[in-house]
């Protein structure tokens, strides 16, 4: 008597709380896996007495094209050390990686872009560097960034040039 019962519970309860568990899963499927290592490298930002410069004035796309190639990509460089890509293998095929990826549709610009939309709407109102770095760091949580090998990259780089130099 009492086992079929025992039975009963153990089938149910797993059942009872699958929905929760898909839910949780979802929702970690969606975090970027670098997202706890960018809060803290956002965290160790705040602390430092660097990138105080005022920026005011400026149109978002001068921002971006004056900014891009130099202070982000360093910045890229300097938050996923080599240390760190040694830690974690290519995202697609398990090889050392030694490319920082930021995916297709969500290259570097359009995140500095989304950055500033979201934290200087009013470019008369000056706002320190630093807000827009943690701004743009804080936007590859959302995003498939990710570190790859040599291979893996060429290949995801390749289809972006696919892509853009088809019709439409
Ligand atoms: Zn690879």
């Amino acid at each position: 008597m009492f086992r079929p019962h025992g039975a009963a519970k153990k089938v149910s309860s797993p059942a009872a709380v699958q929905p929760v568990g898909a839910r949780n899963s979802v929702m970690k499927a969606s975090l970027n896996p670098h997202s706890d290592f960018i809060t803290k490298r956002i965290a160790d930002i705040c602390k430092t007495n660097r990138w105080n410069t005022k920026i005011i004035d400026t149109p978002h796309n001068e921002f971006v094209r004056d900014f891009t190639d130099n202070v982000f990509t360093n910045l890229i460089r300097t938050t996923f050390t080599a240390a760190y890509l040694k830690k974690h293998p290519c995202a697609d095929c398990g090889a050392p990686s030694t490319e920082r990826c930021h995916g297709l549709g969500e290259e570097r610009p359009l995140l500095i872009a989304r950055a500033l939309a979201r934290v200087w709407p009013d470019t008369s109102v000056p706002i320190m560097l630093r807000d827009i770095i943690c701004a743009f760091l804080e936007e590859h949580k959302t995003t498939a960034f990710a570190l790859k090998c040599k291979a893996c990259h060429a290949k995801e780089t390749a289809t972006l040039k696919t892509m853009s130099a088809s019709p439409e």
